[in-house]
């Protein structure tokens, strides 16, 4: 629900004599409560995100009356209460910002809670308190926060005034990926939580078809974080007739591209007698406006090693970047958060300097013959090992196989060249390829 529908509710809500008095008794919490039961039970069934379970039982008919069981986080139960978030919460300032909120690991260490620190802040009042539908099935299901389950509103307020006319079904529809991302944020330990939530993070929601709607979350450099696509204006030459057209990171349509290929020698032997094996070519993008630049470059080494720069990866998709940051956690710990990787705009190329078998000294990393080619050379065409990558002598990562085109403010508008860490004669910045 809108806040201008929700806002209407309310005012609808003022001019009921009951409901009136009602609000004026009330603070804003309230006010919010008042017009779920004066105005939303219509509604239908909506989603809601369970914040906090208060009960989790299970009930069963015991001679003329019923028994109910107290069962432990995880446990299937057949009975519910708990505070929900309500999808239409979703345009509100999240709970989880506000004070009051605090992350408990759930008592096996394995689930999340989020607690109320003091639950008379307006902000917990807001969020009403559901009760599930008693199933006569024992073992209906295993509920806990950050599930989220389809609720229904019913009748008014109960005699304290509360909203407990809320019921849901016992069955999880889905995970609250924002909760998870929020628990994150407040200090919790997503491996408290692997089983629900190592799913969530490092994943992506949104589409390609709709690149506003694509984002990521999950962590960056030990941090908790999430990321979007950058936001650029195509400005270059080699796709002239496309200038001005609003473009994404990791999601450049294939108009914007050229295709290069390479075929990847591999050297056996030692010494004198090493030689080399050329495989089968690949084919890969690379931005239409840096490709000159690159094929020069490749033609250089191949007069020089007589076989084509080995080369990995160029373009990536935000599919793929996804897929290569993961978790952030337990892999691509220090990858380029998707959607902000220079290979999304098909000018970065990472080469072979990992492997002694791909480079003609048999050595690998920054003593690579690749690389300490790249290094005096790639400049003279348009491409360097940016700053960030130097490595230990800076910072605790490198990347020497990584090369950006030294143009690419050239052909998106918000972007900025990239510098080297090593000396380059000021007039190849000038120079575009
Ligand atoms: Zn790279």
């Amino acid at each position: 629900m809108s806040k201008k529908n929700r806002f209407r509710a309310y005012q609808q809500a003022r001019s009921n004599k009951e409901a009136s008095y009602s609000l004026d008794k009330q603070n804003l919490a309230r006010m919010v409560d008042d017009s779920y039961n004066n105005n939303l039970k219509d509604l239908g069934p909506f989603p809601a995100t369970i914040l906090q379970i208060q009960k989790r039982q299970v009930i069963s008919a015991a001679g003329n009356g019923f028994a109910v069981t107290d069962i432990p986080d995880g446990q299937p139960a057949n009975y519910y209460e708990a505070y929900i978030r309500p999808q239409w919460f979703y345009s509100e300032p999240e709970p989880w910002f506000c004070k009051g909120f605090k992350v408990t690991p759930g008592t096996d260490g394995s689930l999340l809670s989020i607690g109320f620190e003091h639950p008379s802040l307006g902000v917990v009042r807001s969020h009403p308190y559901a009760r599930s539908e008693p199933s006569a099935n024992a073992l209906a299901g295993v509920l806990s926060c950050g599930d989220i389950v389809m609720c229904t509103i019913e009748d008014g307020p109960d005699d304290s005034g509360h909203v407990r006319n809320i019921t849901f079904t016992p069955v999880s529809v889905g995970l609250d990926k924002e909760f998870f991302a929020a628990a994150v944020k407040l200090g919790a330990n997503p491996k408290h939580f692997f089983n629900k939530a190592a799913i969530l993070l490092g994943q992506s929601s949104g589409t390609e078809a709709d690149p506003e709607t694509l984002s990521w979350s999950g962590y960056h450099d030990g941090q908790p974080s999430t990321s979007k696509p950058a936001k650029r204006t195509y400005i270059g030459n080699a796709r002239s007739l496309f200038k001005g057209q609003t473009v994404y990171n990791g999601v450049l349509d294939e108009k914007f591209f050229s295709e290069v290929t390479c075929s990847l020698a591999t050297y056996t032997g030692t010494g004198a007698s090493r030689t080399f094996t050329i495989g089968k070519p690949r084919k890969y993008l690379i931005l239409a406006d840096a490709a000159p630049s690159f094929k020069k470059m490749n033609e250089a080494f191949k007069a020089e090693f007589g076989h084509d720069l080995p080369y990995s990866s160029i373009n990536r998709s935000w599919e793929k970047q996804v897929s290569i940051k993961g978790d952030g956690i337990t892999k691509g710990k220090k990858a380029a958060r998707p959607g902000n990787s220079k290979h999304g705009w098909g000018v970065a190329i990472d080469f072979e300097t990992g492997e002694p078998k791909y480079n003609k000294n048999g050595k690998t990393w920054f003593k690579s013959s690749t690389h300490l080619w790249l290094k005096e050379n790639s400049y003279k065409y348009g491409w360097l090992n940016p700053d960030w990558a130097r490595g230990p002598m800076s910072r605790d990562w490198a990347e020497p196989w990584h090369f950006e085109w030294m143009f690419r403010a050239t052909a998106f508008k918000g972007e900025k060249n990239p510098k080297a860490w090593y000396p380059i004669p000021q007039e190849y910045y000038d120079k575009v390829q």
